[in-house]
């Protein structure tokens, strides 16, 4: 895509976004990040959208994530980096080198490695626990039961940092969004200070915001239709 047809997506998405901000009934967090969801995109359109002012993007699979990471760092070395796919433990050692954030923590055994394979020059690693709120079967993600148990034994490990939860709701499954909040906040009774909520995509970002989700993922909407030849 030419870059000035960036331009005006991006003013619409956060014009949407300050919009849904307004909406909310009590403001649990003020501001929300977009995060650019940039799978099968190319890195001259990374390059764009980060031309625009975009700061964050996601990223589905490792090693195409990575070829963009390092494509981008010369020209924009502040970007920020989601990995936001699901994470296998052969995996994770190139994840913990080249990425700030990972949305899909949901076992203790890729929490530790993570911790374990951060490289000690970096920052702690971000990381968020996915939830399958829906408990669909097909779904990764911890059950809300295993929620609290599982938050408590990552929260320790020296380096990574438990920032919040993340979900990707069934379709059309709007009180997953009020459930996730309700997560959110038992959790945080129990001391764990999380400040992060990612949730909403293109479909359906608006409502996530409405229920508080501070950090939205967005693809389809900024970049248009992905290739249907490329997996999803
Ligand atoms: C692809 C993807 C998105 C973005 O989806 P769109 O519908 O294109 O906005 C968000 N989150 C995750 C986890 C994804 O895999």
């Amino acid at each position: 895509m030419i870059m000035d047809a960036f331009a005006p997506k991006l003013q619409q998405l956060l014009h949407r976004i300050a919009k849904a901000i307004d909406r909310r009934q009590s403001p649990v967090q003020s501001a929300v990040t977009l995060i650019a969801v940039s799978k099968t995109q190319s890195s001259q359109s990374v390059s764009e959208l980060a031309s625009l002012g975009q700061i964050d993007f996601g990223e589905n699979y490792v090693q195409e994530g990575i070829a963009k990471v390092q494509a981008l760092k010369p020209s924009f070395p502040h970007l920020v980096w989601h990995m936001i796919g699901p994470l296998q433990s052969n995996k994770t050692r190139l994840v913990a080198q080249h990425f700030d954030w990972v949305h899909t923590i949901d076992r203790l055994k890729i929490a530790q490695r993570l911790s374990e394979q951060r490289p000690s020059t970096s920052k702690p690693l971000q990381v968020l626990i996915q939830v399958n709120i829906d408990d669909e079967t097909s779904k990764s993600g911890v059950h809300p039961s295993q929620l609290l148990a599982l938050a408590l034994s990552i929260k320790d490990l020296p380096s990574i940092e438990l920032r919040g939860l993340m979900c990707i709701p069934a379709q059309g499954s709007v009180q997953a969004f009020a459930q996730m909040a309700h997560l959110f906040q038992l959790l945080n009774a129990h001391q764990l200070a999380l400040d992060v909520l990612s949730m909403g995509m293109s479909h359906d970002f608006e409502a996530a915001i409405e229920h508080g989700a501070s950090h939205v993922r967005v693809g389809s909407a900024l970049f248009g239709p992905r290739v249907s030849s490329q997996i999803d």
